[in-house]
């Protein structure tokens, strides 16, 4: 690149020298090719750096901006959502209680039989389905047709005694992954589609009312009693099998955090001060952005090619979409300028977000001796056969550089919120517990990737406060916690406190 850049400015030369360069290319030996992929991996590797001073600095950023955006609408880059949870799940929510899913890479319809104090989930069941693509940028009466059909037939099968008593409407929890400016707990305006959707007549709209309009079209009798996003779901699931659960994080597609705030705590809230003090808020910290991160010109390049540049940029750096697409950039950069796969590019290479994440966590975690998964990634979706053992080695050093600074700064941002919650040092009663919920496909499937996240934040916290940390896989609590919010929120129950 930098040398095709001094040939435009040698005017009539470049021609020439752009043919030298090739030339070089061409006969550029062993060594001097991996000279040069050494290089450009330990530039890499510099930029991508994350030592512990540099996430303490990330750390203060968050909290920082957690305090900016709970001060003021539009404070902050971190929109800090009040959920209008203020009544997080007891373990005595009884009763029959639905939740719709939308907002991942399925749909999910689920029905969750609560048992009261001490009988816990007695039953559960869900239906799952993906979005057609049309839909996802057709018309909102399209889509939530769709959804509300798909929520009549689940209901159509149920045997009969999930069936409401008489007089009696079934209660639904709607988790709606997107940033959404809440009204109040069952209420809330759209603020933007994300992750592929596009409707524009929905943004503005209340999405409850919506779904109401659709499921009374598809002729189901339901009230939506909660809306909620996937994080607040996951802290509610969470804190339900926990009372320690405080904080929730998704790491998936995107990324988001959830956590409790004391409502005193919160300027931008006007409503009158709830019951329990507390406040859950969906921080939206995909978008969050510091000085402090690592980014090199590989994220860069990505940011600008992508759907949404400026925007999300914690959430390119940590998230499942994008560590894939960033080790692709680097190796087509040292396919380009050090020829590691031969003379030629592979063309393959040249495709955007073809390495997606899960073919990255799989040549990461292989363990063979001749990195033979590694060799079987790279021909099945780059179409590179006969890659050496040291080729193979070079790509699962890079997988590993892509993945540490993704989950060291994700546990900085998490040290952020301990450190917001006043978490952080042990308080002379003895140090708290801090159970954070965690969720999502990167989180559950990446394992060199979790366990860096997890050793980071312990690490980060240090000796005296390592053992009140604990990460607690909370397995498609969003759903479940849809439901109990549902429950929390029933129009049938007198005290909603559920104290
Ligand atoms: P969503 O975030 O879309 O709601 P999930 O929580 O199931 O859905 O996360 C799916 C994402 O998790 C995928 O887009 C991918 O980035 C990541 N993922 C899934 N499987 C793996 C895997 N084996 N290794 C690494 N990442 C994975
Ligand atoms: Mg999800």
């Amino acid at each position: 690149m930098k040398k095709a850049t001094v040939g435009a400015v040698v005017v009539g030369a470049a021609t020439v020298v752009a043919v030298a360069a090739l030339v070089a290319r061409h006969r550029m030996k062993k060594s001097s090719k991996w000279t040069r992929a050494r290089a450009i991996l330990k530039e890499f590797e510099e930029k991508c750096a994350t030592p512990d001073a540099k996430l303490k600095q990330v750390a203060d950023a968050m909290t920082v901006e957690m305090h900016a955006g709970l001060a003021s609408e539009g404070g902050s880059k971190l929109k800090m959502l009040i959920s209008y949870v203020d009544n997080l799940p007891t373990g005595d929510e009884a009763g029959v209680f639905y939740a719709l899913d939308l907002g991942g890479t399925n749909f999910r319809v689920m029905r969750v039989q609560l048992g009261g104090q001490d009988g816990g989930i007695i039953h559960q069941e869900f239906a799952e389905a993906s979005i057609p693509p049309n839909l996802m940028v057709g018309t909102s009466e399209a889509l939530f047709d769709y959804i509300a059909a798909e929520l009549a037939r689940f209901i159509g099968e149920e045997e009969e005694k999930f069936h409401p008593p008489p007089g009696r409407q079934r209660e639904l929890g709607f988790t709606f992954s997107f940033p959404i400016m809440q009204t109040s707990i069952n209420s809330g305006t759209l603020i933007r589609w994300t992750k592929g959707f596009s409707i524009d007549e929905t943004v503005g709209k209340d999405v409850v009312s919506e779904l109401t309009k659709a499921m009374q079209r598809q002729g189901i009798d339901m009230r939506v009693t909660a809306l909620v996003n996937d994080t607040v779901g996951t802290l509610a699931g969470g804190r339900y099998s926990d009372k320690d659960v405080s904080i929730a994080v998704i790491l998936g597609t995107g990324t988001n955090a959830a956590y409790v705030e004391r409502a005193q705590a919160i300027p931008k809230w006007h409503g009158p001060l709830p019951k329990s003090g507390e406040m859950v808020i969906n921080m939206e910290w995909g978008n969050f952005r510091s000085s402090h991160l690592s980014l090199t010109e590989y994220d860069h390049a990505m940011d600008t090619d992508s759907l949404n540049p400026g925007e999300q940029l914690f959430e390119k750096i940590c998230s499942g979409m994008y560590l894939g697409e960033i080790l692709r950039r680097v190796l087509l950069r040292m396919a380009e300028e050090a020829g590691i796969f031969g003379d030629e590019v592979p063309p393959k290479l040249k495709d955007s977000f073809v390495l997606r994440t899960p073919e990255m966590s799989a040549m990461h975690h292989d363990t063979s001796s001749d990195l033979r998964v590694v060799g079987d990634k790279l021909k099945d979706i780059l179409e590179i056969s006969n890659t050496s053992l040291k080729t193979r080695r070079l790509v699962v050093e890079l997988c590993n550089i892509v993945a540490t600074r993704g989950a060291r700064l994700a546990a900085a941002g998490i040290l952020g919120i301990v450190k917001k919650m006043g978490k952080d040092t042990p308080r002379e009663s003895g140090a708290e517990k801090i159970v954070v919920a965690m969720d999502g496909g990167l989180y559950e499937h990446y394992t060199e990737y979790s366990k860096c996240l997890e050793n980071t934040l312990v690490e980060l916290l240090g000796v005296e406060m390592s053992t009140s940390i604990v990460f607690k896989h909370a397995n498609d609590g969003s759903g479940i916690g849809a439901a109990l919010l549902a429950a929390a929120n029933s129009h049938y129950v007198e005290d909603k406190s559920g104290k």
